[in-house]
């Protein structure tokens, strides 16, 4: 699996529609200081279902993901992000392991109101995260690695790391949906 395309429009400093290409191989992003790089990851990381906004440096709400406007902009109603996913190789699985794409799109209006979607149909939250659970993919994973992930890594105590271990080898899937049947 990866990642193809990522669509952002109204999303922080993105106030026109962008689309981000990512061909096959190593792909950087440069530019000056405040340009928008880590914005992008920002963004990555809203669409699979980050919920917490500190989590992506806004201070206190989601809706300051929002373009807040600039010099001669006015600010936006929306913001959206879409990643398209090569899944070519099947790693996603579930309902839609059978499609080659994988469109995830998660949009944010000033009330608030989130909503995502799969290849266009209107999902909840979980199925989102459900997609990724046991692929190494998902908001909080691996496969990004934030400042400072790497000193916490070292510095993280057994039980912590054991998270990310479960997580690379499958076994979180089926931690989850035990610990749902159980009811817990
Ligand atoms: P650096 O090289 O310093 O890491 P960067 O390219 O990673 O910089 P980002 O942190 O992605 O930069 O972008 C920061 C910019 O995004 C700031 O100019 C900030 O004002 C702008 N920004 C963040 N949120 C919003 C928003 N809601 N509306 C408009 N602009 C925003
Ligand atoms: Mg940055």
């Amino acid at each position: 699996m990866h990642l193809r395309q990522v669509k952002i429009s109204g999303f922080k400093s993105f106030a026109d529609p962008t689309v981000i290409e990512f061909p096959s191989g190593f792909v950087g992003i440069v530019g000056p200081n405040g340009c928008g790089k880590s914005n992008v990851i920002d963004a990555v990381r809203w669409v699979m279902g980050e919920g917490r906004a500190g989590e992506l440096r806004a201070t206190s709400s989601m809706t300051e993901l929002i373009f807040a406007g600039s010099a001669g902009r006015a600010p936006a109603g929306r913001a959206s992000v879409e990643m398209v996913l090569d899944n070519s190789d099947g790693t996603l699985s579930g309902p839609w392991g059978a499609y080659s794409e994988v469109s995830i799109r998660r949009t944010l209006t000033r009330d608030a109101a989130s909503a995502y979607f799969i290849n266009g149909q209107a999902v909840r939250r979980r199925d989102v995260q459900d997609i990724f659970m046991g692929t190494g993919l998902g908001p909080r994973s691996y496969a990004i690695i934030s400042q400072g992930m790497v000193s916490s890594f070292v510095k993280a105590r057994p039980e912590e790391l054991r998270v990310y271990f479960e997580e690379a080898a499958g076994v979180s899937r089926y931690k989850e949906r035990r610990r749902e049947a159980e009811g817990r």
